[in-house]
């Protein structure tokens, strides 16, 4: 019964596995003697990118171990809804998450469970349990202060956020518009509203909450945060701060990748990288919309593009079908851009990206892992939100934190080759763009200063340590 274990139950979408992992790296680094279970269960979609990831870091750091809980049927009648299954597969697995737990015991002690929000249904499990139950937030302290406000705006309001024309004031961040909120969100009948009102009110009877930022990045949120302000009916569990943990390692040969090599002939700091996310897709009019955008700004660029969604008049099923860029892309398009773009399928080593010298700007999706690794690497940014919290990143990256431009929606998403144009031009060569290039430079040196010794996230990580021996 000498050794000690710490268990964690990610979402087992590359999102947020990526930077829980980085979590384990870590407590490896600074406790070798500690074992690390990772506990993963079936994605609710298809999984090739995290099957392969895990494949990759699987058996590289031994005292990290990948267990894969055993596969169940969902019952026929299981809501198909991504959010639902998100929540609703780790309910049905909580017998076995049970069991496992018990398992685990009978050979080590374990110092604490820490729980993706998505894994919130094993948080009664590990409470009845005993054992020291934390949370692991994968984005930041500006979204977690909305995240644990939400349970205070459940209990003042009595209407649906979809019904209502209102900005929220959340404590420590910018005034939030009910349109802005996470769409998952919108009714108050729906399941997803209640898992997430369930998670924001366990998260608050936990033994703490880690989340992936850092200090100097989110100031006015983490105050309010460990003020209690976002929390105000109760105690507010301790909140560390140890990010920006971002997963390096697993990148690509700069000199074999298509990507990698391009940038090498184009001049520093002049490119513009669009990258959406694991998941963005656009539709054909849309992507010619940018296409006609970034050719119109003359700026060069580097342009991941995917498989537009199934047209509903033309196609049933173009998801599966191999990407014809000719068909999606304005004619000639390709040919009169020549060298000064690059247009690749499908995914692309954004790390790498980012770190290469040519990036200038990066037009992003303001998915959380996407934002931490543009300020890490100093790459300003165009926000251009799609899907889960980011409309909401957006307006704390635009005005709060001051590190992104946003081009400009219509209210169905819809962006126009001249706001692409315009906002691609900004942020290259204009003056609001030029703010942003300098305060994103600042957030850089801030990121690295606080993972370096001493560095406020690395003295949060210890103190998260500390609790568990203390426990
Ligand atoms: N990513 C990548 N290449 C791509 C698309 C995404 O390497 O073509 C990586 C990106 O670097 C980030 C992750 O996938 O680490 C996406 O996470 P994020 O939180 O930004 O967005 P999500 O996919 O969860 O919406």
């Amino acid at each position: 019964m000498g050794s000690a274990t710490v268990v964690l139950y990610p979402f087992p979408g590359i999102g947020h596995l990526v930077s829980m992992v980085e979590l384990a790296k870590l407590i490896h680094t600074h406790h070798p003697t500690v074992s690390i279970v990772i506990l993963i269960i079936p994605a609710p979609f298809e999984t090739g990118s995290t099957d392969k990831y895990i494949n990759t870091v699987s058996g590289t750091t031994p005292s990290i171990t990948f267990h894969h809980l055993p596969t169940i049927t969902l019952p026929p009648d299981f809501s198909s809804d991504f959010i639902d299954l998100a929540f609703g597969i780790p309910e049905l697995y909580n017998p076995i998450f049970h069991d496992t737990l018990i398992a685990i015991s009978e050979k080590s002690t374990i110092k604490a469970v820490i729980l993706d929000f998505f894994s919130n249904a094993a948080f009664q499990v590990s409470k009845s349990l005993n054992l020291p139950t934390y949370y692991f937030y994968t984005s930041g302290a500006s979204g977690l202060c909305e995240f644990l406000y939400l349970t205070t705006i459940h209990n003042t309001t009595s209407m649906s956020i979809k019904d209502l024309n209102i900005y929220f004031d959340i404590p420590g961040v910018p005034p939030i518009h009910a349109s802005d909120m996470p769409m998952v969100l919108f009714d108050r009948e729906s399941n997803s509203y209640k898992n997430f009102v369930n998670t924001s009110s366990n998260m608050a009877k936990s033994c703490g909450i880690i989340a992936n930022s850092f200090l100097g990045f989110e100031e006015r949120a983490i105050d309010a945060l460990r003020d209690g302000k976002c929390i105000p009916d109760g105690p507010t569990p301790p909140i560390y701060l140890i990010g920006p943990l971002i997963a390096g390692g697993n990148q690509v040969d700069p000199s074999e990748n298509e990507c990698l090599k391009w940038l090498n002939s184009q001049p520093s700091k002049s490119v513009v990288f669009l990258c959406f996310g694991s998941m963005g897709v656009f539709k054909k009019e849309q992507l010619r919309e940018i296409a006609f955008g970034l050719e119109r700004s003359g700026q060069r660029f580097l342009w991941v593009v995917r498989n537009p969604p199934p047209d509903d008049e033309n196609e049933s099923s173009s998801g599966a079908k191999e990407l014809d860029l000719d068909a999606c892309l304005p004619e000639g398009f390709l040919a009169r851009i020549g060298n000064k773009g690059l247009v690749v399928k499908n995914w692309a080593p954004q790390l790498a990206i980012l770190g290469h010298d040519s990036v200038g700007g990066f037009v992003s999706h303001c998915g959380w892992n996407s934002t931490l690794e543009a300020v890490d690497a100093g790459v300003p940014m165009i926000a251009w939100p799609l899907y889960a919290e980011q409309k909401m990143n957006r307006v704390f990256l635009v005005e709060e934190i001051k590190v992104a431009l946003a081009v400009e929606m219509s209210s169905d998403g819809f962006v126009t080759a001249e706001s692409v144009e315009e906002k691609v031009k900004e942020l290259m060569e204009g003056k609001e763009g030029r703010v942003v290039r300098e305060r994103i430079l600042e957030m850089s040196g801030r990121a690295k200063a606080a993972v370096a010794d001493n560095g406020s996230s690395q003295v949060d990580f210890f103190q998260l340590m500390q609790s568990w021996t203390e426990l």
